[in-house]
């Protein structure tokens, strides 16, 4: 490991315990973070009380492209660009505050969080990659996620378009926490689905995105 200033080091340990705090994983501190393992696992434990989990990180691409996560990942992504984009924002700030946001939207609405720190983290990582593009929903006119070689044109949101079961169930809403626990959203929450599409339509007014596909019109 290069060697580093007593400042930059006490940066990077700061940056990792802002970043345990939010949920995320061994392998995300190692993208995000110049820490020896080793004390990322201390740090870990201190932090958190426990030792961090094992296993794999979540990759599905097609976990962002069902309903409801769509739309998790649709809202935290509009707010993550426009952090970059318009607010200047560094990559860790955006992904760092842009969750905090997500959490706070999801609180306010009283929804349940289904976008776990680490999804958050592997949604970006996939637009980085060219995989995933923001696409105008030609409804609302709100940004969403969607696969980059997807036609732009017609494209339709899945808060426009929700599936027929959607709101036809009196479950109350229940608030998960491990997106892997929710890898399918019950009914109950589609009025939580609304309050979240409302928020992709205040962005639409936003510049376009580097990823973005406008409706008509594929990037
Ligand atoms: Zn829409």
């Amino acid at each position: 490991m290069a060697k580093k200033s007593i400042t930059e080091d006490a940066q990077d340990v700061m940056r990792a315990a802002i970043l345990i705090e939010l949920g995320a994983r061994i392998q995300v501190l190692e993208s995000e973070v110049n820490l020896s393992r080793d004390r990322m696992i201390r740090l870990y434990q201190e932090v958190k009380g426990v030792s961090p989990p094992k296993g794999m990180l979540p990759f599905s691409v097609d976990w962002f492209l069902t309903w409801a996560p769509n739309i998790h990942a649709s809202l935290f992504y509009n707010i993550y660009r426009f952090l970059t984009d318009l607010a200047g924002c560094s990559h860790f700030d955006a992904l760092t505050k842009g969750y905090k946001l997500y959490l706070e939207h999801c609180e306010r609405h009283d929804s349940y969080i289904m976008l776990s720190f680490t999804r958050a983290w592997t949604l970006v990582r996939f637009f980085d990659a060219g995989i995933l593009q923001l696409t105008r929903c030609c409804t609302c006119t709100g940004k969403f996620v969607t696969r980059k070689q997807d036609a732009a044109h017609g494209a339709v949101c899945g808060s426009c378009q929700p599936p027929s079961r959607a709101g036809k169930s009196a479950k109350p809403v229940s608030r998960v926490t491990e997106d892997e626990a929710a890898a399918e959203c019950s009914p109950g929450q589609f009025d939580a689905m609304e309050e979240l599409n409302s928020t992709l339509s205040n962005c639409a007014d936003l510049e376009p995105a580097r990823h973005e596909a406008s409706c008509g019109q594929a990037a």
